[in-house]
C-alpha cells in the first residue's frame, strides 16, 4: 500500500445528484446548484492511520489531518484552533434533568467562535488552490472568522453582513482589513449583494455557506473531537443550534465517516436542530415531515447566528435529523436568555445565545419526555457570550 499523505482527500461528489467534481480544481456548487462534499480514501486511512496515532498529535483540529483537504501540511493556516473542552455540566444538567450532561465549548477559538474552524480549513484549502480573495455574506460571525484567517493566509476578504449584527464582528473584520459592506436587512440580502459584487471581481471566491466545499469540513472536526474526548464513543444525544446548518451537517458526516473508518461502532447519535421560535424553517419543515424547508418571512431573534430564513442546506440537515432519529425544536428568545443567565449562575460559562438555545431545547426535550434522565447529552456552545455582552443581564 502506498504511504499515507497528509490528506487523504480524493474528489468532491454532489451532495444532491451525485456528480462527481475533480477535488483539486478550485470548485463552487454542483452545476445543479447543490453542495459539494469532500470525499476521502477512507480504506487507505484505516489501513495506515490509528487513533492510537491521533493521540500524539498537537491538541489542535491538525491532529485528524488525514480526513482533512489540505494536500501538504506547508498549507496550512493556522491560529492555533481545535481541541475545544467537553465540560462536564452537572448543576445546569441537574437543573434540566439531564446530570450527565455536557457542554462542548466553542467560545475559546480565536475570534471566539465555531466558525475559526470552517475558517482555518477554508481558507488553507483555497491558498493551496491558489485563490488570492475570498467573499462572503454572514451574520457577523463567520466573516469575522474568516477575515482574520484571511489576514493570516496574506489573502484578501470581502465581508458583506446586516447592519444589525453584533457590532464586535464587525470590528473584527475591519481591523482585519476586509472590504466591509453593511446591509439593511438580513444574510439573504447580504448574499445576494456579495453575488452582484463578484460578477465585476474575477479571482474572488465565494465562500458564502456551502458555496465552497470546505468551510463544512473545518466544522466536521467537532465530531471528531467530541468521539476522540469520550474516548472514540458516541454520545446518545448532540443538540445543536442550526442557521446554516453546517455545524450539525459537518458533526452528521463526521460520525459516519469514523464508523466507517472502524474507529466508533453502534447507533449514530440522535442530531437535534435547535432554532430560534422567531425563524424556524427546520422546526417547521420538520414537523411536516418535509425534504426541504420554506424561506421564513420576517426572521427576528436575538440569537443573530440563528436568523437563516432558508438554509442553502436544509435538505441535508433535515437529513441528518431523520436518520439519527432526532428532532427539531423552536425556543423563543425568553427561554434561551434564561438559559444563558443559569449558566452562567449555576456553571460559570459565558455562553452566546445560540449556545443558550441547546439549553432552552434540551429543557423542552426532557419535560416532554423526548430526553430522558439516563441519556448522554452534548450541547453545542458555538462561541463566547462576550461577543453579544449586550444581551447579559
Ligand atoms: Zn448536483
Amino acid at each position: 500500500m502506498a504511504p499515507m499523505s497528509y490528506s487523504a482527500l480524493s474528489h468532491l461528489d454532489c451532495s444532491r445528484c451525485g456528480t462527481r467534481y475533480d477535488a483539486d480544481r478550485v470548485q463552487g456548487t454542483c452545476s445543479c446548484g447543490s453542495p459539494l462534499l469532500a470525499r476521502y480514501d477512507l480504506r487507505h486511512v484505516a489501513g495506515q492511520v490509528s487513533p492510537r496515532d491521533i493521540a500524539g498529535r498537537p491538541a489542535d483540529l491538525w491532529r485528524y489531518h488525514e480526513l482533512l483537504p489540505v494536500r501538504q501540511a506547508g498549507h496550512v493556516v493556522s491560529l492555533g484552533e481545535g481541541m475545544t473542552p467537553l465540560l462536564p455540566m452537572p448543576r445546569i444538567g441537574e437543573a434540566l434533568g439531564v446530570p450527565g450532561l455536557l457542554m462542548k465549548d466553542e467560545g475559546l477559538l480565536p475570534t471566539g467562535t465555531f466558525k475559526a474552524r470552517g475558517a482555518a480549513v477554508g481558507v488553507s484549502r483555497a491558498a493551496e488552490l491558489g485563490v488570492t480573495a475570498i467573499a462572503m455574506p454572514t451574520n457577523g460571525n463567520a466573516g469575522a472568522a474568516w477575515s482574520a484567517y484571511a489576514a493570516r493566509a496574506g489573502m484578501a476578504s470581502l465581508i458583506a453582513m446586516p447592519v444589525a449584527a453584533p457590532p464586535v464582528t464587525r470590528a473584527t473584520c475591519a481591523v482585519a482589513g476586509a472590504e466591509l459592506y453593511l446591509v439593511d436587512g438580513d444574510i439573504a440580502d447580504a448574499g445576494r449583494l456579495v453575488a452582484e459584487i463578484l460578477e465585476n471581481r474575477p479571482g474572488y471566491q465565494n465562500a458564502a455557506t456551502l458555496k465552497e466545499p470546505y468551510r463544512i469540513e473545518g466544522k466536521k472536526t467537532m465530531g471528531l473531537e467530541i468521539a476522540e474526548q469520550l474516548g472514540w464513543r458516541m454520545p446518545g444525544v448532540i443538540v445543536y443550534p442550526a442557521g446554516g446548518g453546517v455545524g450539525i451537517i459537518g458533526i452528521y458526516k463526521a460520525l459516519r465517516e469514523l464508523l466507517e473508518l472502524g474507529w466508533v461502532s453502534g447507533d449514530l447519535p440522535r442530531l437535534v436542530a435547535v432554532q430560534s421560535a422567531g425563524c424556524a424553517p427546520i422546526v417547521k419543515a420538520f414537523q411536516a415531515g418535509a425534504a426541504e424547508s420554506e424561506p421564513w418571512p420576517d426572521p427576528k431573534t436575538v440569537a443573530f447566528g440563528l436568523m437563516v430564513p432558508k438554509p442553502l442546506g436544509d435538505f441535508l440537515i433535515l437529513d441528518a435529523v431523520y436518520a439519527t432519529g432526532g428532532t427539531a425544536v423552536g425556543v423563543t428568545d425568553e427561554a434561551l436568555l434564561a438559559e444563558q443567565s443559569a449558566v452562567a449562575r449555576l456553571e460559570g460559562g459565558l455562553i452566546c445565545p445560540e449556545g443558550a438555545a441547546c439549553f432552552a431545547a434540551i429543557r423542552q426535550l426532557r419535560e416532554s419526555g423526548w430526553l430522558s434522565q439516563s441519556d448522554q447529552v452534548v450541547a453545542l456552545n458555538t462561541g463566547t457570550g462576550l461577543t453579544y455582552q449586550e444581551n447579559m443581564g
